[in-house]
């Protein structure tokens, strides 16, 4: 079935060339001119770098049959006169309008996550627990921006039952704009970390922010939160469940237990499992557990679910050298909450022997210092040997305790690092490589592998 006909895009922009005797079949909405395509409505984005209408031509070759097109830019010649344009006053604005359309016209249920932590992780738990009961669709991978969520709503397909989507955000009203395009019917905020605190100024404001999700909210709509966070302590909204450690939450995580593929809980009584290790995975679940109740799914199957759950491109990722040794790659990002949570995962690891990779955590502006140093306190003697490298990491150093001293090292170069981390890569040993995505320590775990 298609997803967009001539009578849907003429009705949102009435503004248009060349359609009164034509029909336009759509079937994706994309924005990448490179990408070859069956039916493809193209939609040039004006960026920092890259004016997408200068691309316009190579749309056409790899089979863009109509375009948006900002009333600002001019139509090159060489286009054919035949060939449908969609006029708008902005075409990011034409993309988040066609995908609150597509939002209605499909009108599944929507879960929008946001969080300063684990938004992806809980997506996909969600979105994979409840694929055995619906028609699921979720945000391919963090696609969770003002271009990226519209996209992901694009590309549900039409007998979608239940929508997932990711929402993130840099700044003040970015998840309120999100969140009337997507109109959840349930909204999650995971967890309230430091990330991005440089533009929100404290704790309080990046809770704000992830609340303007409730703006969007469907008026029977749910808000699910974090319990165990005061700021997320909630009384002026109507519908809202609580999941947490805490006594009196709506959904109790309780009498956690990690292994070394899995993590066992109950929430309110019920034992759980899931492949994903940590506490903070239990919780996750406990957002999906009170999301499959809400849709009236059975909870003792939701329970195998979980327990069965696949989750492509894990964070936390366990690669077993030929040394014997288990690394542990967690690179792909970090702030402070996610640091500390991940090794909170390691100290329980069944290993003889921890080691810590530890590199910088970016975006914290004037909080740098004492966000590592945070880090830094709940390091122990659970752990063995602490590395860091970059430059705000050394702030971790300065915060462990004493009994580190002679077992931690702060490192300015990448190749030195990497000869001490071969000093520990031996039989019963786990080595976690953790830091901000720009410190690129997949590089690092590269040269380990080798
Ligand atoms: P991004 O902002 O990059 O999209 P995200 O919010 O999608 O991040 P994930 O990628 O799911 O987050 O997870 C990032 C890290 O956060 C993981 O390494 C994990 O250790 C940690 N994490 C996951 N869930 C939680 C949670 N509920 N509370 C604290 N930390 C968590
Ligand atoms: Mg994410």
């Amino acid at each position: 079935m298609n997803k967009f006909t001539t009578e849907l895009l003429n009705k949102l922009f009435p503004n248009n060339r060349n359609l009164n005797d034509q029909v336009v079949s759509i079937d994706r909405i994309y924005t990448d001119s490179r990408e070859a395509v069956n039916n493809g409505l193209f939609v040039p984005i004006v960026g920092e770098r890259f004016n997408g209408h200068d691309f316009i031509l190579q749309a056409v070759d790899k089979g863009a049959v109509a375009a948006i097109w900002s009333t600002e830019q001019e139509v090159p010649t060489e286009l054919s006169e035949q060939f449908p344009l969609f006029f708008v006053d902005d075409t990011l604005d034409g993309l988040q309008q066609l995908a609150s359309a597509y939002r209605d016209y499909v009108d599944p249920t929507v879960i929008g996550v946001t969080g300063s932590n684990g938004k992806t992780t809980t997506k996909e738990i969600i979105g994979s627990s409840l694929a055995h009961y619906f028609e699921v669709s979720k945000t391919e991978g963090n696609l969770n921006n003002l271009i990226g969520m519209p996209l992901s709503i694009l590309s549900m397909p039409v007998n979608t039952e239940v929508l997932v989507l990711e929402m993130g955000m840099n700044s003040f009203g970015e998840i309120e704009h999100l969140s009337e395009i997507a109109k959840p019917d349930l909204a999650v905020i995971t967890n309230i970390g430091e990330s991005h605190i440089e533009h929100l100024g404290s704790r309080e404001g990046i809770a704000k922010a992830k609340l303007e999700i409730v703006k969007g909210l469907n008026e029977n709509g749910v808000l699910i939160v974090d319990g165990d966070e005061p700021l997320l302590e909630i009384n002026n909204y109507k519908q809202v469940l609580s999941c947490g450690f805490h006594n009196g939450l709506d959904y109790q995580v309780t009498e956690v237990f990690q292994s070394e593929d899995q993590t066992s809980f109950k929430v309110n009584n019920q034992p759980l499992s899931i492949p994903l290790l940590g506490k903070h995975q239990a919780k996750n679940a406990a957002y999906a557990l009170a999301i499959s109740d809400w849709l009236k799914v059975d909870q003792n199957k939701m329970a195998a679910s979980l327990a069965n759950l696949s989750l492509p491109g894990m964070r936390f990722e366990q690669i077993k050298t030929e040394s014997g040794a288990l690394m542990i790659n967690d690179a792909y990002n970090a702030s402070a909450t996610s640091m500390r949570a991940s090794i909170d995962v390691v100290k329980k690891l069944p290993y003889t022997n921890k080691v810590l990779v530890l590199g910088d955590i970016f975006e914290l502006g004037e909080f740098a210092a004492s966000e590592h140093r945070k880090v830094g306190e709940v390091i122990d003697q659970e752990i063995d040997v602490v590395f860091t490298i970059g430059q705000d990491s050394q702030y971790i150093i300065e915060a462990l305790p004493k009994q580190f001293t002679g077992k931690s090292q702060h490192f300015h170069e990448r190749d030195q690092l990497i000869r001490r981390i071969k000093d520990y890569m031996y039989e019963d040993t786990v080595i976690l490589l953790k830091a901000s995505r720009g410190m690129k320590f997949e590089e690092i775990i590269q040269k380990l592998e080798d």
